[in-house]
């Protein structure tokens, strides 16, 4: 800061001349200057060095000593900083040429009136105040900008820090929508160097749609056009990848010093786990209520059904009844069989069956399985099976997981009326932290996953959100009951496993079930059941009222082995048993059958040759009236829907025991 200066100004005065410097001293300070005085050149110089002074008064001196003390002092001090007067005795315009050229701001003749003097004396000091003000003004401002621009270089780098800390995208596009800035987010996230991306365009991002730019063009030029902020909750982008991103947005109005729009600046956050997860919780929640609710009303039914069979069975047994009578109280059994069925389903749905689980290996199951699949996909699906390597052993009922398999093959036929391909597949999964997170799974682990897909017609987002609710078909009534994928859902939710399934119209859909592997310390202590149920070459015969039924099981045993001869009902068997008891070794006897059930060819056949082997089937429960003699007797039942393991094995079972 300038000093506060209160008189004319600092002057020294240089004379060698002792009465003249006296003179002028005096003369100066009645005019209200300080004054210092010099008797030489070298004395000046000294005072110079020592104090800061507005002007020089210089005499020129004998031998021209004035004119090397300018030159000196000219060394150190420009003329704006420190102004010399030269003072001559003489006018002689030679001297002042020369006083000039080294450097002097003025010269005065001391002839001249004081007035002159004191004139131009006050204009150089008020020069050199307003110079020397001038500059301190200029070095403040300089020490300013030097702050300033310290102080912003800080905020730029804590600008661009927090910038790319962020783990969301943020860009900021002009107004023409060109990128001029994005932070490391987006840049990775799009694969794209910021050299590149600076004065691009959206377009320049991969996308999979050829109209995203636009719609994002388009989007973005309301902001402009508004100038308000604008919140997206939730985009979904297409990525040219094929992946499927969904975000949430902010985009605010970028405006100048004058309030102008000049572009815009976009927040973007990937949401697409949560919105996963939320969905992945939303769907297992409603999925447990709805278990609740069917696992109540399934187990009424139960008993209501098991009721109405038992008495229709006790109803049949009446002598006298006409054929009519005993026709119609066959369908209401036959009826309340099909119901029963249903309700099993609805008691898996809600994870109320009773499992009897195994260690085994699911390769040993699928093997099985197969043999079913292709008999019942037809000739126009191409079935193809693909057993993983090295898989973990399961703990799982093996019944209820080829029943699962079942209904999702069932359903891949029925999406592909046209034919088509259903592959299913094993194979070793490892669902870590981060993919439990985002299927909203409690136990990230070792699991064996089976993948069933087909090229069927696909389904759309909101079939796709239905399917495993209890009831819920798009088939015609009659061919379906919507329970299929109840019992799905149900039977490996009950396992302790999962299931993720993918569908897009057209493009058919993809089921992966999850079951988790066997702990280590069970495993150790059981044996594992891997090797195949062997068939045999025995001659058994059937006989089923059901076509479908002696047609599929006919063709199961056939297929490892057997011989099979097939009856329509029981006095049929009856009568061929006759014809050749001892080229028989085994019978299945469906316990309820028109023209003698099963029951009574026992008793027949057993009066003739009581160590035949008789395995009974049944469409219903074990406990019931119909079934009860079995119990008493200790005979051998399986029940149907026969799943091939479980008759193979039975079936096996009885013709061993037999020898
Ligand atoms: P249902 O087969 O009796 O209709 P499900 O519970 O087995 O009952 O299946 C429910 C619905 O899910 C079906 O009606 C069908 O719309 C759909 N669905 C199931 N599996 C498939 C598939 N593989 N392809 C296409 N749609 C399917
Ligand atoms: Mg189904």
């Amino acid at each position: 800061m300038a000093e506060f200066v209160t008189n004319a100004g600092n002057i020294l005065v240089v004379d060698d001349d002792p009465q003249a410097l006296n003179l002028m001293s005096r003369r100066l300070r009645r005019h209200d200057y300080d004054v210092d005085q010099a008797e030489s050149g070298s004395l000046a110089l000294e005072r110079i060095g020592r104090t800061s002074y507005d002007a020089i008064l210089l005499d020129i001196m004998t031998g021209s000593s004035g004119i090397e003390t300018l030159i000196a002092i000219r060394k150190n001090h420009g003329p704006s900083d420190l102004p010399v007067i030269m003072v001559t005795a003489v006018p002689d315009d030679a001297y002042v040429v020369e006083a000039l050229e080294a450097g002097a701001n003025d010269y005065v003749a001391k002839s001249v009136d004081f007035r002159v003097l004191l004139a131009r004396l006050k204009n150089h000091v008020a020069l050199k105040r307003a110079e020397k003000d001038a500059a301190d003004t200029r070095m403040r401002l300089e020490e300013r900008v030097e702050e300033r621009t310290r102080e912003l270089r800080v905020s730029q780098r804590l600008l661009r820090t927090v910038f790319n800390a962020i783990p969301h995208h943020i860009f900021v596009k002009d107004i023409e929508g060109r990128y001029t800035m994005a932070n490391k987010m987006f840049r990775e996230f799009w694969k794209i160097p910021a050299e590149n991306l600076v004065d691009a365009k959206v377009s320049i991002l991969s996308w999979a749609d050829e109209d995203m730019p636009v719609a994002i063009e388009r989007h973005d030029r309301r902001i402009f056009e508004k100038g308000e902020t604008v919140i997206e909750p939730e985009v979904t982008f297409q990525l040219k990848d094929g992946r499927e991103v969904v975000r949430r947005q902010i985009k605010v109005p970028l405006r100048d010093m004058e309030g102008k729009i000049v572009g815009l600046v976009g927040i973007s956050e990937d949401i697409t786990h949560r919105r996963q997860t939320e969905e992945a919780l939303r769907q297992a929640q409603k999925m447990e209520a709805v278990g609740q609710l069917t696992g109540g009303v399934a187990h009424d039914f139960n008993n209501l059904l098991q009721i109405i069979h038992g008495y229709t069975q006790i109803a049949l047994t009446q002598k006298d009844l006409s054929e009519r009578i005993v026709d119609h109280l066959q369908k209401v059994i036959e009826a309340a069989g099909r119901a029963a069925n249903l309700t099993r389903q609805l008691l898996a749905f809600s994870r109320q069956s009773v499992l009897k689980p195994e260690y085994l290996d699911i390769n040993f199951l699928l093997q099985n399985f197969e043999k079913m699949v292709r008999l019942l996909v037809g000739v126009d699906i191409d079935l193809e099976f693909r057993a993983g390597k090295n898989l973990l052993p399961v703990h799982v009922d093996p019944g209820t997981i080829e029943q699962v398999l079942l209904n999702l093959a069932i359903n891949a036929r029925d999406a592909m009326p046209k034919g088509g391909r259903l592959v299913i597949e094993s194979s070793g999964f490892r669902a870590d932290e981060k993919f439990c997170e985002v299927n909203a799974w409690e136990s990230p682990g070792d699991y064996v996953e089976i993948k069933v897909s087909d090229t069927g017609v696909g389904m759309p987002p909101e079939v796709l959100e239905k399917i495993f609710d209890p009831f819920f078909t798009t088939k015609d009534q009659g061919k379906g009951t919507g329970l299929g994928l109840s019992m799905v859902y149900g039977s490996i939710e009950q396992h302790g496993g999962k299931i993720l399934v993918y569908s897009e119209p057209g493009k058919g859909t993809t089921f992966r079930i999850y079951l988790p592997v066997a702990d280590n310390a069970s495993r150790d202590e059981t044996e594992i059941a891997h090797q195949a149920v062997s068939g045999g070459n025995e001659t058994i015969l059937i006989a089923e009222d059901t076509r479908e039924v002696l047609e599929l099981v006919t063709k199961l045993l056939e297929g490892v082995g057997y011989q099979i001869i097939s009856a329509n009902n029981g006095l049929e068997a009856l009568e061929i048993f006759n014809r050749n008891p001892e080229n028989i070794d085994l019978i299945m006897l469906d316990v309820v059958m028109p023209r003698m059930g099963g029951r009574e060819v026992y008793d027949q056949i057993t009066k003739i040759r009581p160590e035949t082997s008789i395995l009974f089937t049944t469409g219903f429960g074990a406990n019931l009236v119909d079934t009860e003699f079995l119990f008493k007797k200790k005979l051998t039942l399986i029940q149907k829907p026969y799943l091939p393991n479980e008759l193979f094995s039975t079936v096996r079972e009885m013709l061993d025991r037999r020898r």
